[in-house]
């Protein structure tokens, strides 16, 4: 019975808590549809890696090339003082993430589920899917002269009952905003999904979330007047630099150091903010962050958490042990204080567990699976929690967005009909 619970829990929330380990699976697709009424993310939309199909899988092409690579061209080698470091932290990761893919594995009755998670019913796109379309990039956009005068057109639909008694009809009234995309924090206040129009593609903005689409110069727009107006949940995605050739670059990337004057504090809620923040597997980058980055936001660590990125069958995207193609990332956690924090305040947060493993199959190149809802437990005790994604690409209900693309997997091609 406690197994159906579990998986009953998951078929609604999309997180899965597996038994006996500090691990969770989730389904991206479930856990983004919770933002949702009148439309639902499309999963083969979403899962457009790692599944059975006729395309042959990039992902696990590059890493047998690499394996290949590694016998013909590498003989072993001593590590460098780098490379040591880094298998250090590997090492110290291996066993835990080993449990929780043991746990997947044994979660039988979940296992079944996964291997249809990309299963639509119907889709919005199929017709349109055969024209040949050209994806707005709203970063070009956003850096021509003209970028100020573009603009969304919000339609609102609000549903209202005049009696109240719910015995009379629904009255459909109709409102329509038209407002500048870029530099401009674009908001749907309502509780109802909206769609939008911009140029000739049309995007759905989930219930009470915002975006506001700039370049890194504008973020400072984002610093609330009062600080009792901060965000007390703050979760980063920065572009950060790669220097492996083979990964193909579907954005720019900054060098660190930009990374360093991001307003962090300001951002922060008086009452303090819980700070998530994704990394890459450098070891060079492990290092700026631990000894420049958190520093310099004012941010002290608290924990680190993987995300381990397996196929529809549960099985690893690659090897545990490739060095240069782990199938794995970090998140890793920290507190920025607020100006009103007590020297208790620490104690009275939920202390945070330390090395949780989030289980998913991967979405688009560097899509990250939505891990706000995991992390709201945490969050300084400020309800509702205020939110806030930077580097962001998608939106989510009761979130900012912030970036030069917050809209990308907002288009209507992503998700499908009800
Ligand atoms: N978390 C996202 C991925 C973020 S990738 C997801 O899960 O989908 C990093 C993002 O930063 C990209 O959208 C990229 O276009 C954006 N970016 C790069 N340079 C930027 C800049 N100068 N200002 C704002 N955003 C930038």
């Amino acid at each position: 019975a406690e197994t159906s619970d579990r998986l009953s829990a998951f078929l609604s929330s999309g997180i899965y808590r597996l038994e006996s380990c500090n691990a969770v699976f989730i389904d991206p697709v479930r856990v983004l549809n919770r933002s949702y009424s009148r439309f639902r993310v499309s999963p083969s939309m979403y899962y457009s890696r790692f599944f059975d199909s006729k395309q042959e899988d990039q992902e696990s092409r590059f890493s047998s090339n690499s394996r290949k690579r590694k016998r013909k061209e590498k003989q072993p080698h001593a590590l460098n003082e780098r490379e040591r470091s880094a298998d250090e932290r590997h090492q110290e990761a291996r066993p835990l993430l080993l449990k929780a893919h043991e746990s997947l594995l044994e979660a039988t009755d979940l296992l079944s589920v996964i291997c249809n998670l990309r299963n639509d019913v119907c889709s919005l796109t199929e017709s349109e899917e055969s024209l040949p379309r050209v994806e707005q990039s709203f970063v070009e956009l956003g850096r021509v002269w003209q970028a100020p005068l573009y603009e969304i057109i919000l339609h609102f639909h609000q549903h209202c009952n005049p009696s109240g008694d719910g015995s009379s009809p629904l009255i459909r009234y109709k409102e329509e905003r038209v407002i500048p995309i870029f530099n401009n924090l674009v908001v749907n206040e309502t509780s109802d999904n909206v769609e939008a129009e911009f140029l000739n593609s049309r995007y759905v903005i989930p219930r009470e979330s915002c975006f506001y689409m700039s370049d890194l110069r504008q973020i400072h727009n984002l610093i609330p007047a009062e600080s009792d107006c901060g965000f007390s949940l703050i979760v980063v995605d920065p572009p950060w630099e790669n220097k492996s050739a083979s990964q193909k670059l579907v954005y720019s990337t900054l060098p660190n150091r930009y990374f360093l004057s991001l307003p962090i504090k300001k951002l922060t809620h008086t009452e303090g903010a819980l700070i998530a923040l994704w990394v890459t597997n450098r070891e060079k980058l492990r290092g700026f962050v631990e000894k420049e980055l958190f520093p310099a936001w004012g941010v002290s660590y608290a924990a680190t958490f993987y995300w381990l990125k397996v196929k529809s069958d549960g099985s690893l995207i690659s090897d545990l042990d490739l060095f240069h193609h782990r199938p794995y990332e970090c998140l890793l956690l920290g507190y920025c204080h607020g100006e009103g924090m007590d020297s208790e305040y620490q104690s009275r947060l939920k202390p945070l567990q330390d090395n949780q493993v989030i289980i998913s199959i991967p979405g688009d190149y560097s899509r990250k699976p939505p891990i706000g809802e995991l992390l709201m437990e945490y969050v300084p005790e400020l309800k509702p929690a205020r939110c806030i994604e930077l580097f962001a690409r998608e939106m989510l209900a009761g979130w900012i967005s912030w970036g030069n693309e917050p809209l990308h997997f907002q288009e209507l091609r992503y998700f499908r009909g009800t």
